[in-house]
């Protein structure tokens, strides 16, 4: 079995189509695939709609969250999409993304870079907008060769010139939310140092007190001693540890089922989820 617990499409900031990514997990070989934009579950409905026969397809969601001043990413699965907390706090952070990238586009501007919202609004084209759509206008624009060098601190990196907060929630009050929905935490790639400060083991270790059900491990932006590291720290703190690509099509360099989940510690995640069941193409697999 193999599956990945972590890919983006054109519902946030990644390139393929909702039905486009469940068609092309399919083509990857992959068993189980989960749908987890930025923010927000509009691209459920497509995705649902287009799973093919052999896949099964978990919904989630990857929500925006800070503590102690460090941003993080919880990754939420299986959760009623429908309950209305947390469809108000995913509302709140996806909705405060549109004045923030228009406070960017203002920034880049008086750093006399000709990039519009117009064009940063026809790249997102309706999806939670965010810093790589940004920065494949830079692309466009001859600005940077490619999204990635975008994030530095000369343009949209954290702290970076043309870098605008935005609203990110508690990520302990997330984790109760998501929960009240019946859905199951994993805390996206912790380790990732290379995007900024990451968030320390102490508070790892409270989040797991709160309710946390997991940290990913197997990540692209995690070499092999965080790995070690965070294998070690979930093993004391009694949380499941995943493996997924973090796939956004072609705005990063990264393929489906670059790492993968155990499927021992994916059946544990659908054994605790019940604000939503696994979607097996038809005539495919339940999940399990
Ligand atoms: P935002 O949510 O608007 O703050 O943008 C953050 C998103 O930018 C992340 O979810 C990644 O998809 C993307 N990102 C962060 N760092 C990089 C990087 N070095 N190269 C490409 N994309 C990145
Ligand atoms: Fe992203
Ligand atoms: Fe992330
Ligand atoms: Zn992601």
């Amino acid at each position: 079995m193999r599956i990945d617990l972590h890919c983006h499409s054109t519902a946030s900031d990644g390139t393929d189509t909702p039905a486009e990514l469940v068609r092309n997990a399919a083509a990857a070989g992959l068993d189980v695939v989960a749908l987890t934009d930025h923010d927000t579950t509009r691209g459920y409905a497509e995705a649902v709609a287009a799973v093919p026969d052999g896949l099964t397809l978990v919904t989630g969601a990857e929500l925006s969250c800070r503590l102690d001043g460090i941003g993080l990413h919880m990754l939420a699965y299986l959760f009623d999409p429908e309950e209305p907390d947390l469809l108000r706090e995913r509302e709140l952070i996806r909705d405060d993304r549109v004045p923030r990238a228009r406070a960017m586009v203002r920034r880049l501007r008086e750093m006399d870079v000709p990039v519009t919202w117009e064009q940063v609004e026809r790249i997102a084209a309706g999806g939670s907008v965010g810093r790589p759509h940004i920065a494949t206008a830079l692309v466009e624009l001859g600005v940077v060769p490619t999204v990635s060098d975008a994030f530095t601190s000369r343009w949209l990196a954290d702290g970076g010139r043309a870098h605008i907060q935005k609203h990110e929630s508690d990520p302990f009050e997330v984790i109760r939310l998501v929960k009240a929905a019946g859905g199951v935490t994993v805390l996206a790639h912790p380790g990732a140092a290379k995007r900024g400060r990451t968030v320390s083991e102490s508070a790892i270790t409270e989040l797991a007190a709160a309710g946390l059900d997991g940290i990913e491990v197997d990540h692209m932006d995690h070499d092999g001693e965080t790995r070690t590291r965070l294998r070690a720290l979930a093993r004391e703190s009694g949380l499941l540890t995943t493996g997924s690509s973090d796939y956004h099509g072609s705005r990063k360099t990264c393929v489906l089922g670059e790492y993968t989940t155990d499927p021992e510690i994916y059946g544990e995640i659908t054994r605790r989820a019940t604000g939503a069941f696994p979607v097996p193409g038809a005539g495919g697999p339940t999940g399990e």
